[in-house]
């Protein structure tokens, strides 16, 4: 082996790649994990997270983050800080790339998870954490009692809401066209819920707020004028992007550029060697448990890819 090969390349730090790890070196292999920023992903953006088992009151994310990697470089885990930008298939070996220099192994498991698609409007990183969230699962319940807004139209738009109100009084989709792109079923049950209205053809242009959010600026796209809406909370829900353009052309992805695994459930991707797991994979249901789940799945199909077994 030369010093840039091992046995296993892992792209990406969150709870998916650290996970893999965490199963990977145990079970002896030889592995690297590649991180272009923090090592913990997404999680290290949250405050508290509150339905990951084993901690009852909840732990902050950039804890879980830092014990998950604590517990991987227990067993030795080699990580590299850098971005993946190309990905090449030589025979049997996958050839990644960083600006550090060239790694090859004969599997590699795809852990880079995803980038929320953000409003970009003046005050959403500033009060991130403080009222403007991207996920109604994780952060919903910090807010009972409270007037809401969800800003989208789609399935996840719709289904977030939905889900809010089991906690706030008040929740207003804000959409920027006239109809929902949700399906039928999730609109009608939308539709029928007293606790949610609806702000037709209209964008989010400002959050505001001094300590905490406390409501936001609104513009009508057909007629121009704008308006504060009262919230303590924004739910951003317009999308997502899988953090996979260095795998265009090489995998098999979907529309959204999610990676596709068996229906089997080992995490294989279209190309014998190389697993997924966590956010980045197709049909992910984007949380925290998942992701180790899909982690250690994906290491042990490494195992047995590489042994044989
Ligand atoms: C604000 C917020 C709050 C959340 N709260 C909760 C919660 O309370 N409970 C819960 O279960 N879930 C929560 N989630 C969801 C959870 O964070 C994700 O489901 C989880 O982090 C997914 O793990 P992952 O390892 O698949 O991906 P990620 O955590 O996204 O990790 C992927 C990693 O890959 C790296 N990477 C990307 N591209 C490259 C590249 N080309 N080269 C090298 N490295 C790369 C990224 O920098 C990142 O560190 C929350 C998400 C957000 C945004």
């Amino acid at each position: 082996m030369n010093n840039m090969e091992r046995e296993l390349i892992i792209i990406g730090g969150g709870p998916a790649g650290l996970t893999s790890a965490v199963y990977a070196c145990r079970g002896g292999l030889n592995a690297v994990l590649i991180e272009k920023s923090s090592v913990g992903g997404l999680i290290i953006k949250t405050d508290l997270v509150e339905n990951y088992p084993g901690f009852p009151e909840g732990i902050s994310g950039f804890d879980l983050a830092q014990l998950m990697e604590k517990q991987a470089a227990r067993y030795g885990l080699e990580i590299v800080q850098g971005e993946v930008f190309e990905f090449k298939i030589d025979g049997q070996y996958k050839i990644v790339t960083t600006p550090q220099g060239e790694y090859r192994a004969k599997a590699v498991i795809i852990a880079s998870g995803s980038e929320l698609m953000r409003l970009n409007v003046p005050g959403e990183k500033e009060f991130m954490g403080r009222g403007v969230s991207y996920c109604a699962t994780c952060d919903g319940p910090f807010f009972r009692g409270s007037k809401l807004v969800v800003v989208g139209g789609g399935d996840v738009a719709i289904t977030e809401a939905i889900f809010l109100t089991q906690f706030a009084d008040k929740v207003s989709i804000i959409h920027r066209r006239d109809q929902l792109r949700a399906g039928k079923l999730l609109q009608d049950r939308a539709m029928a819920n007293d606790k949610i209205d609806f702000v037709w053809d209209s964008v989010v242009v400002a959050v505001e707020g001094k300590e905490r959010v406390e409501s936001v600026r609104l513009r009508n796209v057909k007629t121009g004028s704008e308006a504060d809406l009262d919230a303590s909370g924004v739910f951003v829900a317009i999308g997502f992007k899988p953090n996979t353009s260095y795998l265009q052309g090489i995998l098999d992805l979907d529309g959204k550029g999610s990676v596709i695994v068996d229906a089997g459930g080992m995490m294989k991707t279209s190309l014998p060697g190389v697993f997924a797991a966590g956010d980045v994979r197709h049909n992910s249901v984007r949380q925290v448990a998942a992701a180790v789940g899909d982690g250690t799945v994906a290491a042990l199909s490494v195992e047995r890819f590489i042994r044989g077994s």
